[in-house]
């Protein structure tokens, strides 16, 4: 027999019938790895940020014998992606994310901070894995499934179900608070923005627009055009409920 404990918010993701605690036991004579065990029990891989068994941290390889005592930590805000560990070798360059359908305006909101977010409304499950594990981003989503598949390294199930709640929980998991940079990235296409001469873009601006307006930038890439009177507004939004959260580090 191995006995597994799943720590903190990991226990709250294995199914009832199986235990009412975070103390897994189970058959030994599975002789499959650890990282197959702890799906099965329900728990996505990029949910979990070490293991450790008699006294040594071990990979998802790792294939546990009769008499092992587990201990599976779950990703938090004291996790750093940034360097490499013993189950993420390969550390992410920035922190960049790529959004399922299931928790869409997570994307625009994020877009609307200045993070770099992958997001289309018609990805399948197999693109959304596939660009989370070519491109190194963070995968947002509420589907288990998704994030078990083996291509995807780095990971998220989104808990909350309003969106704001979503960003703050984002925001919090990630340390994001000091890399906020709104105004900086279109909210259509991620492109960034860059400040453009009013009389260079006359000719797409509606007459109250050219009359109240004067501060422009333009996406870079799909060339959408952004002033105070647009969409900042609900930048300033996310912005101001994001500030007022007090979002508080371990
Ligand atoms: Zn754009």
């Amino acid at each position: 027999m191995i006995t597994i404990h799943f720590h903190d918010t990991l226990a709250e993701l294995l199914p009832r019938k199986i235990t009412t605690g975070s103390i897994v036991c189970v058959n030994s004579e599975l002789k499959a790895s650890i990282k197959d065990v702890i799906e099965s029990l329900g728990i996505p891989h990029p949910e979990v940020e070490k293991i450790t068994g008699n006294g040594r941290e071990r990979d998802f390889k790792y294939i546990a014998e009769s008499g092992d005592c587990l201990e599976v930590f779950p990703i938090s805000p004291k996790s750093n992606f940034l360097i490499p560990s013993l189950l993420r070798p390969d550390p992410l360059p920035a922190y960049r994310f790529v959004v399922d359908v299931n928790v869409a305006k997570l994307a625009s909101k994020l877009r609307q901070l200045g993070f770099d977010t992958s997001y289309r409304h018609d990805c399948a499950d197999k693109e959304l894995a596939a660009i989370a594990g070519s491109q190194r981003r963070i995968l947002l989503t509420r589907d288990r499934n998704l994030l078990k598949r083996s291509v995807v390294e780095f990971g998220h199930l989104v808990r909350a179900f309003d969106p704001q709640a979503q960003l703050l929980e984002v925001m919090w998991l990630y340390r994001l608070d000091d890399k906020i940079k709104p105004f900086t990235r279109c909210l259509l296409c991620n492109g960034l923005l860059s400040p453009v001469a009013k009389k260079d873009i006359l000719q797409f601006l509606e007459p109250l627009t050219i009359k109240y307006y004067d501060s422009f930038s333009r996406c870079d890439d799909c060339r959408q055009i952004y002033w105070s009177g647009s969409h900042r507004e609900h930048m300033s939004k996310t912005l101001n409920g994001v500030l007022a959260a007090d979002i508080v580090q371990p």
